[in-house]
């Protein structure tokens, strides 16, 4: 029901053909074939809602050919919701395109239950020395065998146990996990965070904790649901955003923080729109969207923090020398930029740490080529996008990348092995965290 309200809201404008995005989309830019241009799929997902073409697995496999990037919408002169079409229109397709079946199970059953994620991530550490290798370097990890994504692709690594289990989350528990509080901001983790690179939330708590901030972390939290999202599963994505926002509204804050773009605008900018058709859930969901903000927010906007300090023991542990300038340069995340309207704030964290030197890239704001299940399935389009990125950066000299979105750095990380040019790829708060991981983190594989 809610689906079909997307659509028909979406559709009260139409796309004018002008050809204004090309310009801007990675995927068109590399395919140069009209059916997978913004206008393209416009067209294409015009006349699905209209009933004009079948929903064939042709037109998914076009309709999958896209980042939801939104860099089309900063260009488009008739200010059409591409975003949310896109979404509408996959999930009219979300059960045409078979190669979509297992992510789909996954989202509603393994992604509703936090003790189904534990033990799928318990498993695949268990079995890494026989699914995975490690990758020197701490970068990552690459599959022994071509299992949905290339051999040569370079994996997150996965923490020895999840944050949420961690002393630093339960120690930091919130009300409605019965510990009487009224600390006023409180913290979304995100799946990657939880799993994968688990210095985020602990960078994320220590920080907070040196300037004075209280922040708690309710444990019953679940995924975003923003994989769910742009695959087009509405049913599961509304669960998992209806279980956050009972969790985070009832857990007595003014303000939600993240360290993720994407989990930040799965909450600040889908939620709503998944209960357009539900007047109560669209109220709460509006108010939870209210309150988040990311962390680079949280330090200079609400804490009106100036100055920071760099974290030597990471330099240390990156082999960088922390006596001399260490250059950074920073990839805008989509979410976090354009979907978030957080810009300047992460840049003027880099530009204000002694001992940092801030050296922008070319095409800063240019999607990394993740996209969600879109680096799964084109994975050929996906690591060309990757590569320019990978090039912008390898000329800044930089040496180190830093960017506020964890997906992003997975993607980042594997254009810049593909180039042979491994710098760390790092989330923009572990470099001014006061101190290292190695005392303070779980192992990861
Ligand atoms: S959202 Fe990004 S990838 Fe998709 S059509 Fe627009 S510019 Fe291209
Ligand atoms: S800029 Fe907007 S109106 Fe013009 S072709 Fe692209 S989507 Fe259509």
């Amino acid at each position: 029901m809610t689906d079909k309200l997307i659509v028909r809201e979406a559709a009260d404008k139409i796309c004018l053909r002008c050809g204004s995005c090309l310009a801007v989309c990675p995927v068109y830019k590399k395919e140069l074939t009209e059916m997978v241009s913004p206008r393209g799929k416009m067209s294409l997902a015009e006349a699905i809602h209209g009933r004009e073409i079948d929903a064939r697995r042709d037109v998914a496999g076009y309709l999958s050919q896209c980042l939801i990037c939104t860099a089309c919408m900063d260009e488009c002169p008739n200010n059409l919701d591409f975003d949310a079409r896109m979404v509408a229109a996959r999930s009219g397709l979300r059960m045409q395109k078979p190669s979509n079946l297992p992510f789909f199970a996954a989202f509603r059953t393994v992604l509703q239950t936090r003790l189904l994620m534990n033990i799928g991530a318990a498993f695949a550490r268990a079995f890494r020395r026989l699914v995975f290798f490690k990758v020197p370097g701490e970068s990552g990890m690459h599959l022994r065998f071509p299992l949905m994504v290339p051999r040569d692709r370079l994996l997150p690594k996965i923490a020895k146990s999840s944050f949420l289990k961690s002393d630093a989350a339960r120690n930091a528990a919130s009300p409605e996990d019965n510990r009487p509080s009224a600390d006023p901001v409180a913290y979304f983790i995100g799946c990657m965070g939880n799993y994968s690179c688990t210095e985020v939330p602990e960078s994320l708590l220590q920080l907070c904790k040196s300037y004075g901030q209280p922040v708690t972390v309710p444990l019953k939290q679940k995924c975003c649901g923003m994989p769910a999202i742009v695959a087009g599963d509405l049913i599961s994505a509304r669960k998992l955003a209806k279980k956050n926002i009972d969790v985070f509204l009832s857990a007595n804050c003014e303000k939600v923080v993240t360290a993720c773009g994407s989990c930040g605008s799965a909450i600040k900018h889908y939620y709503p729109m998944l209960f357009k058709d539900d007047p109560k859930m669209k109220s709460r969901a509006e108010e939870l969207a209210s309150r988040i903000v990311d962390v680079s927010e949280l330090l200079v906007d609400q804490l009106g923090q100036k100055e920071f300090s760099v974290n030597k023991d990471l330099l240390r542990r990156l082999g960088l020398d922390p006596s001399k300038p260490v250059k950074v340069t920073y990839h805008e995340s989509c979410h976090l930029g354009r979907r978030m309207g957080v810009i300047k704030q992460p840049k003027t964290i880099l530009e204000n740490i002694e001992g940092v030197e801030f050296v922008p890239m070319k095409d800063e704001n240019v999607c990394c080529g993740c996209g969600g299940l879109f680096s799964v399935h084109h994975y050929d389009i996906s690591s060309a996008i990757t590569s320019d990125k990978a090039q912008n950066i390898k000329a800044t000299g930089a040496d180190i990348v830093a960017t506020g979105c964890p997906a992003c750095m997975m993607q980042i990380a594997d254009g810049l092995a593909h180039l042979g040019h491994n710098i760390p790829v790092i989330n923009t708060i572990e470099l001014i965290a006061p101190r290292d991981r190695e005392s303070r983190i779980p192992e990861a594989v």
